[in-house]
């Protein structure tokens, strides 16, 4: 009798469990409403292009994180015997010796991609991020990309032209946002429907008081001529030390309400951001209301490196939390959620439509 009393239950409890994993599967994802957030900004391995194992990552994302954005780090710092001797670098300032431009990354990212289930695959999109941008062939890499590993990235980046102690360590041509391969690069974007997702400090590390911001002068221009392209700008344009303009609120209201730059997005990601924006409650007050008057423009990011736990990886999303409490639940879930879903799910038609008309199956 007992033992039947526990069939009973443990087929009860069997049929409770399949009916919440419907189509099961290796990893199948919950409904998108079952996460508390997507992240738009994650580098799966660090500036040695070491980092986490996929299948590992996917364990710390849990039930907490939907959808990632995923790329590696288009830069390599080298390990030079003559500056660093035996201590080998894993971070750009460690060491004195140059950055260069590492393609493999686009091919470690897709293998980990392609590695695994189906189910799994659709809470990633991956980005293609090693390419140099002062190259005008760097769009030819791009479209190479795409054609050597078909049905896996959904954009170009996080790339960077200006940023604080890393721009200039990188050996060769120093990038810049008005140079014209930047622009092939933008517009084969654009034609394919590549997100592309840019690192460019709003202003100079140290800037010397009235000091024109001619980086966020360039760069408006520069989205300004590839309306069809889809940027995402990484970090508000903050950095280390690289502090928000006195007007850096007015300026981002002012470009969110240009309808010239309705194609540009804003990335909250990373802990040097977050900073500034829950620093006091005035800051975190005046951030609502800019992100409320334009909800569909800004994303949640981490901006985690190759992280090893989940309390490491949702560190940024804790630091947030004062905020997200001030927007109301439908701007918090815009911010938290829907607007990557939105960009992302776009790029991936896109992308995928493209590759259709555009790589023959003899590839
Ligand atoms: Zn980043």
């Amino acid at each position: 009798m007992r033992k039947e009393l526990f069939l009973i239950g443990a087929v009860a409890i069997a049929a409770a469990v399949w009916a919440f994993t419907p189509s099961a599967g290796r990893g199948a994802p919950l409904p998108a409403s079952a996460y508390e957030v997507n992240d738009s900004h994650f580098h799966l391995t660090n500036y040695v292009q070491e980092g986490t194992n996929i299948n590992e990552f996917l364990k710390i994302m849990g039930t907490k994180v939907g959808r990632v954005a995923l790329f590696g780090i288009p830069l390599q710092q080298q390990w030079s015997y003559g500056n660093t001797g035996d201590f080998a670098p894993t971070y750009y300032l460690q060491s004195d010796a140059p950055l260069y431009y590492y393609s493999f990354t686009d091919a470690f990212i897709a293998k980990a991609y392609q590695s695994l289930s189906p189910a799994e695959q659709a809470r990633f999109d991956p980005m293609i991020t090693g390419f140099n941008p002062t190259d005008m062939y760097a769009a030819d890499h791009i479209r190479r990309v795409l054609t050597t590993f078909p049905r896996v990235f959904s954009g170009i980046g996080e790339f960077t032209i200006h940023k604080e102690f890393v721009s200039s360590k990188i050996a060769g041509e120093t990038a810049s946002l008005t140079n014209r391969a930047l622009d092939r690069l933008l517009d084969f974007a654009g034609e394919v429907g590549l997100v592309a997702l840019i690192h460019n400090d709003i202003d100079a590390p140290f800037p010397k008081p009235g000091q024109e911001p001619y980086q966020v002068l360039q760069l408006r221009d520069l989205i300004e001529r590839h309306p069809k392209t889809t940027i995402i700008w990484a970090h508000m344009g903050l950095g280390r030390i690289v502090r928000p303009l006195h007007d850096q609120l007015g300026i981002i209201d002012r470009a969110l309400s240009n309808p010239a730059l309705s194609n540009l997005y804003i990335d909250l990601s990373w802990d040097e951001t977050a900073k500034y924006i829950v620093a006091t409650q005035q800051t975190i007050a005046a951030t609502a209301e800019l992100i409320s008057r334009h909800p569909t423009r800004f994303l949640f990011g981490t901006d985690e490196v190759a992280p090893s736990n989940q309390a490491g990886y949702l560190k940024v999303y804790e630091l947030y939390e004062p905020l997200f409490a001030r927007l109301t639940p439908s701007v918090s879930e815009q911010v938290r959620k829907a607007n990557y879903l939105r960009l992302f799910d776009e790029a991936r038609r896109r992308v995928r439509a493209w590759e259709r008309a555009n790589i023959n199956s003899s590839n």
